[in-house]
């Protein structure tokens, strides 16, 4: 049920959507004015008309709509990439994870999805502003209750002394390596997140010196190709998002 202050999507005939919260005011679109206040008390999957007839579906947002909407500021981890970090590091729900830098937050909400209201995430960001933008997305997802975003600078060390996972998105990931071998639970994961080939060399050059902390490591970039479904005609688009970055992951022995 809907309740006042929850955030809803809306979505048009042609498809535009908006993330809104539910109160009693007026939502203004192209297509006409909304009286929010009669969502109260219904469902997910009702309907709301505007003053010109137009019908918008409600859905209960999800963690992509969220991040789709939220404010950015540097750029984002893509899904499929944090789709990956998730599944290839058997991140789940309870786990704490130490991530750094959360920049705009879209990581640290996949993250927080996923570890649930038992998990945390701590976040440690370099740049006020940029931690800013983060909290406030957090604090629009709903997930105030398992985040921390700690201004920081990582490679100056951890402050937590266990971590299940420690996930990284930002430029020298070896210099938190020193740190994370003294936090990481045998078993956890070390994910750095890197978009140029020469980083993750030098990642490597410098992981030598640890490597009989960690299981082999892994290296992979995701290609998503999607398709154009059509009536008439079903094919691969003609465009796609190419290279986005490099995922490196170590398991702690
Ligand atoms: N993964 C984030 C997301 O999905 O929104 C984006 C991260 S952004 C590309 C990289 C961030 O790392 C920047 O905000 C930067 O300020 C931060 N950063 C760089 N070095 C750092 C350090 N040593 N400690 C903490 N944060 C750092």
């Amino acid at each position: 049920m809907i309740r006042e202050g929850d955030r809803v999507l809306l979505i048009d005939r042609r498809g535009k959507r908006y993330l809104v919260a539910v109160s009693n005011r007026e939502f203004h679109t192209d297509l006409g004015v909304l009286d929010l206040g009669e969502l109260i008390g219904k469902d997910h999957g009702t309907s709301i008309s505007s003053h010109r007839g137009e019908t918008f579906r409600v859905l209960k947002p999800d963690i992509n709509d969220i991040i789709a909407k939220m404010q950015r500021g540097p750029q984002i981890v893509h899904p499929k990439d944090a789709g990956i970090i998730i599944a290839y590091a058997g991140i789940s729900s309870g786990d704490t994870v130490v991530e750094a830098g959360a920049g705009s937050g879209a990581l640290t909400l996949f993250l927080a999805n996923v570890v649930g209201p038992q998990g945390r995430v701590i976040s440690y960001e370099v740049r006020e502003d940029h931690a800013e933008i983060a909290r406030k997305n957090v604090e629009m997802a709903g997930f105030s209750d398992r985040v921390t975003i700690k201004l920081g600078n990582i490679y100056e060390g951890i402050e937590e002394d266990h971590a299940d996972h420690i996930v990284l998105d930002l430029p020298q990931p070896e210099k938190v390596l020193p740190h994370a071998i003294e936090v990481l639970r045998p078993g956890g994961y070390f994910v750095a997140y890197t978009p140029c080939a020469n980083q993750v060399h030098r990642f490597f050059q410098a992981f030598q010196e640890y490597r009989g902390e960690f299981y082999k490591p892994r290296v992979v970039e995701v290609l998503v190709r999607e398709h154009e479904v059509k009536r008439e005609c079903m094919r691969p688009k003609t465009t796609m998002l190419a290279h986005t970055g490099y995922i490196t992951f170590l398991r702690k022995l």
